[in-house]
């Protein structure tokens, strides 16, 4: 593809890539394809000689869309809300242009740069502690991981290499993998199922711990385990805090946590994957009270700050605790200003790392916070719409509490009710939600996903949901 060539693909891509947004409505929420579908579409070897242009345009609706779940789409209410903007998609084809790898500040010195600043930024958009700052004392920052599990793995192997290094202080023969059996982690039975995973992946000893009545983790639970383990003989380590949990949206109290691991000298990440770009708004931001004991903070813009995949802020009090876990050396990656700026590649899993900042920087300039804040703050009333819609009909109840754009409800009555209501709905295919489970509790999950989904959208959910309820009643009983 020569320079003019690329000019006039590019401009149909951009119309193509509009008329996707604005006609979304037109499309099916979800495929309906069978699994296998896309062999009999394609050939079975790559092409030895260049393809025409136009053919491969044209199979992006033959080939592509008839197996695409639209998660753009107004009627798209499954998981939680991925994001994306024309402000995003424009920074992701001048990352795409550019090429960088910023794994040292020499490799890219503008990818390293950004992103140092627009994560002190974000910092003080949602006021967040100082200590998180790339200017504090303590050695504190943010960094663009590419997910919130990547960003829980990282704050878990810091933790750990810290704690480690502290048996073999006190009885320096102690080898790490001895040292390794004495940890122990803790997070709530709510937390995502990453947290687990990085716990595996770690080698770590860890304890999943019961919530309260309203799915939050609490101080005491957390006290009486590391009460346990300590007696034990254990070293509890790490505790994972949850703010907006995935089933029910639910928020553990940082507060208690909080004093709790600074009382016992613990580890404390706070992943606010879903939740943390609804503290931009100044009354949403008492739910983060608690992050000033955080050792590390996490949450995805790509969720829900109108950010495309894949771009996850964490930050870390003490960047030193991550850098001493990673830091390797080769002389080919050795260069001048090391101390001055970070070298990312410390702070992350992978080596390679792209011009996320850009993103991130696209949105925070052209969208502004106000209007930042005011999408999530829509988006917040749309749910109370539906939770009213849920209310007042004496079939349904809510399930927990509709805090931000997450509706959780159930028919009143069996979970296999509930499991037939949710089927029903996705069979029917006008919208698509996920269920969820919390204990004995099945219910389904309506999240606003979309900046397109509006007042009417929700009528029409609450129209879809209600008469297929009519249904699923009618032929249980
Ligand atoms: N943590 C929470 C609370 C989540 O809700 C999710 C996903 O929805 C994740 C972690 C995983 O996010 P990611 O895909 O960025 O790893």
């Amino acid at each position: 593809m020569n320079d003019e060539e690329f000019e006039a693909a590019g401009q149909q891509m951009l119309k193509y890539v509009i008329d996707y947004h604005k006609n979304i409505r037109e499309r099916r929420v979800m495929p309906d394809v069978k699994p296998g579908f896309m062999r009999k579409l394609l050939p079975d070897h790559a092409p030895h000689t260049p393809e025409k242009w136009d053919l491969l345009f044209k199979d992006i609706e033959r080939v592509i869309m008839p197996g695409v779940t639209h998660w753009r789409h107004p009627h798209f209410y499954a998981y939680y809300a991925l994001s994306t903007s024309y402000p995003a998609i424009l920074a992701d084809i001048l990352s795409d242009t550019i090429t960088c790898s910023g794994f040292s500040w020499a490799s890219c010195p503008s990818c390293t740069e950004l992103e140092v600043i627009v994560m002190d930024w974000l910092v003080k958009v949602m006021d967040l502690p100082e200590a998180f700052l790339s200017t504090s004392p303590g050695h504190g920052g943010g960094v663009i991981q590419g997910t919130a599990s990547e960003a829980t793995l990282v704050a878990v192997l810091s933790a750990r290499t810290k704690f480690i290094n502290r048996a073999k202080e006190k009885s320096p023969s102690m080898e790490n993998g001895v040292a390794l059996t004495k940890l122990i982690a803790y997070t709530s039975r709510q937390s995502h199922s990453s947290v687990e995973r990085a716990y595996k992946i770690a080698l770590v000893k860890y304890r999943i711990l019961d919530t309260d009545e309203k799915q939050a983790l609490r101080g005491d639970t957390l006290k009486k385990a590391i009460d346990e383990d300590r007696a034990k003989g254990l070293t509890p380590f790490f505790v994972c805090a949850t703010l907006g949990t995935t089933s029910s949206c639910a928020f553990d109290n940082c507060k208690e946590i909080g004093i709790v691991c600074e009382q016992e000298d613990i580890w404390m990440h706070i992943d606010a994957a879903y939740a943390g770009s609804s503290f931009i708004c100044p009354e949403y931001r008492p739910l983060l009270d608690g992050v000033e004991h955080a050792d590390s903070f996490n949450f995805n813009p790509h969720k829900w700050l109108q950010v495309a995949f894949d771009c996850s802020a964490m930050w870390m009090k003490n960047s030193n605790d991550i850098i001493q876990s990673f830091k390797l050396e080769p002389v080919y990656l050795k260069h001048d200003n090391e101390d001055i700026m970070p070298d990312y590649r410390h702070w992350q899993i992978p080596f390679g790392r792209r011009f996320r900042s850009l993103k991130l920087w696209f949105v925070l300039r052209l969208f502004g916070i106000k209007k930042l804040q005011n999408i999530i703050r829509q988006d917040i009333k749309l749910a109370h719409k539906f939770e009213e819609y849920i209310r007042n009909d004496p079939r349904f109840e809510i399930f927990g509490e509709v805090i931000m754009a997450l509706v959780c409800f159930r028919l009143k009555g069996s979970n296999e009710i509930n499991e037939k209501l949710i089927k029903s709905i996705n069979e029917d295919g006008r919208i698509h939600m996920v269920p969820s489970r919390v204990d004995d509790t099945f219910f389904l999950r309506l999240s606003i996903c979309t900046t397109r989904t509006q007042n009417h959208d929700i009528d029409f959910a609450w129209k879809v949901v209600s008469e297929v309820a009519d249904n699923v009643l009618k032929t249980t009983n």
